[in-house]
């Protein structure tokens, strides 16, 4: 602008030529001149307009344009915004600063909305008096880190940083008061689990427990020292799974394998629960024990866990296998007085009718009841002890089942007064069976109708052909079996424990025995109930041509 200002011809200007202008408007333009800043001076009251080079860049680079010029024709498109301010830097004389202000320049060929820090100086005469007005100015449009001045730049990036260290602050802390309540909560759940484990510990120890734990994908086999010992394997060991197979009695040993590896299959459950015998050479006498097991899948039905605990039930089986050869020895040595006496009294009981002897004919005859009630319990014992040593025989025969049903239900009515015992006859089914046993079961689940239903309730015995199969029912209107016992009633010496049936005399060996014949014949019992409504008892043969 040097160049620009020398050039001029100043004479033609209203500020006229430079030797004409007074000390502080050439002290003003030489300031003005020599700064890197944009600064314009405006002179006089027509606010005659001189700057820089840095002046005229803001302003669109145009460098003599506006030289000279009255400020309102030099930048028309600031006059108005700029007016009021120049009039105030005049009237009071002080100096105005104002930050990021908005003027539309008319530069590069359009007009542009700009910002700009600026300040509007006095520039006083000697005598005082505002005469001009300086002009800095600072473009702040656009401004971003990389336009903002290095330390502004730092001391933003610093205060960012700070900002950022303190939240980050804020939350380290936070979560460091999460862990702390994190591993308090663990530590207490840990205790829980240490009290936990102890009384696991001192039930396993008190119920003399033996426990196992198998890594199916590891293959590490671990159990407690009791387990090793039953098992005759070294305490300080893992086991070697074939080993402890090894240590079950050979005539359990295939049944074990076969259950254990049907729990294997996700399919199965993962339980199983079996009795068997375990004779180490260490310790060869023979150890029976009760196993129950439980394979854990994982979402993929895929095997991560199978554990498992053993009780030594030697001493129960012994005490069991001593009550069962006590109750048929009883019942041996009690059949033959009891064929006797029977004997006798059918004889007396037809001496007594020859006789007209009503009274003692009535006695007899309540005598050879009871004395069958008699033979029929020895008889079932006898029967449980044969079927538990294997001695049970089934006789098979071709047999009309109809006519069997047919013939024990009228024994049936003819000897019962108390219920209404109804038959619906059904054609004529062939069946290859034990002809006796399969009677014995009609007549079981008939007279079991009778014993738990009230007197005057009715008892229909029935029975249907399907697919080469026949079905055979007993329905009674009585007091009906709960959900619970439903599924244990075919157990041995099972009975409903309930204040209805403690009145009724029996030793829940009927049905055991009704199960295993019909399991014989590769049949099935079942039954449905409801309590105080009634039950109905099915079993299916196989029917044959
Ligand atoms: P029990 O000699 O006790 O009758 P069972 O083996 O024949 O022995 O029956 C086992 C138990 O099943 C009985 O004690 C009884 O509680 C129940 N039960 C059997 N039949 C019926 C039935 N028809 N209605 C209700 N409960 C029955």
């Amino acid at each position: 602008m040097g160049d620009v200002f020398r050039s001029k011809d100043w004479e033609r200007s209203s500020l006229g030529t430079l030797e004409t202008w007074s000390a502080p408007l050439r002290f003003a333009v030489i300031q003005c001149l020599n700064s890197q800043f944009p600064i314009a001076v405006y002179w006089g009251a027509d606010l005659n307009t001189l700057y820089n080079d840095g002046f005229a860049g803001l302003m669109g680079g145009d460098n003599d344009k506006a030289l000279a010029l009255p400020c309102k024709e030099a930048w028309p498109e600031v006059w108005n915004n700029l007016k009021s301010n120049f009039d105030e830097v005049f009237r009071t004389g002080k100096i105005i600063r104002n930050k990021n202000t908005v003027f539309s320049i008319n530069r590069h060929g359009s007009l542009e909305e700009c910002h700009f820090d600026y300040t509007l100086a006095p520039i006083h005469d000697l005598d005082g008096k505002v005469v001009g007005i300086l002009n800095e100015v600072n473009e702040t449009s656009g401004r971003d880190l990389q336009d903002t001045p290095l330390q502004q730049r730092d001391e933003k990036e610093i205060f960012e940083l700070r900002r950022e260290r303190d939240s980050l602050k804020a939350i380290l802390t936070a979560s460091n008061q999460q862990q702390r309540v994190v591993n308090e909560t663990l530590n207490d759940l840990n205790q829980e689990l240490k009290v936990s484990q102890d009384e696991l510990s001192l039930a396993i120890d008190a119920a003399n427990l033996a426990t196992w734990d198998l890594n199916p994908v590891t293959g590490r086999f671990k159990g407690n020292d009791l387990l090793k010992s039953w098992f005759g394997l070294p305490i300080n060991q893992d086991i070697e799974p074939s080993l402890a197979t090894e240590m079950v009695a050979e005539y359990d040993r295939e049944r074990v394998v076969q259950t254990i590896q049907r729990a294997m299959d996700h399919t199965s459950g993962g339980r199983y629960d079996l009795d068997y015998t375990i004779i180490n050479p260490i310790n060869p006498e023979p150890r029976i024990v009760r196993a129950k097991g439980k394979m854990f899948f994982d979402d993929n039905n895929q095997p991560i866990r199978f554990s498992g605990v053993l009780q030594d039930v030697t001493e129960m089986k012994q005490d069991e296998q001593r009550k069962n050869d006590f109750i048929a020895m009883v019942s041996h040595e009690l059949k033959t007085p009891i064929t006797s006496i029977n004997a006798y009294l059918q004889i007396l009981h037809r001496m007594a009718k020859k006789n007209e002897d009503s009274l003692l004919e009535n006695i007899l005859q309540k005598s050879i009841k009871q004395i069958v009630r008699m033979t029929s319990i020895v008889h079932g014992f006898l029967n449980v002890s044969r079927l538990e040593s294997g001695k049970i025989q089934i006789n098979l025969e071709r047999f009309d089942l109809s006519k069997l049903m047919q013939d024990v239900t009228e024994e049936f009515m003819a000897s019962t007064s108390t219920h209404e015992l109804r038959f619906t006859p059904c054609e004529t089914i062939w069946v290859y069976a034990d002809q006796d046993k399969i009677g014995q079961v009609i007549n079981n689940l008939i007279s079991n109708a009778i014993k738990y239903s009230p007197q005057g309730s009715m008892i229909q015995v029935s029975c249907s052909t399907m697919d080469q199969k026949v079905e055979f029912s007993v329905k009674d209107e009585g007091v009906g079996i709960s959900d619970a016992d439903l599924p244990k009633l075919f157990e041995r010496y099972y009975r409903v424990n309930t204040l209805q049936s403690s009145n009724i005399s029996g030793f829940g060996i009927g049905l055991y025995l009704c199960c295993e014949i019909i399991k014989s014949h590769q049949g099935k019992l079942w039954a449905e109930s409801e309590l105080a409504k009634g039950s109905t008892f099915y079993f299916t043969l196989a029917a044959v041509d």
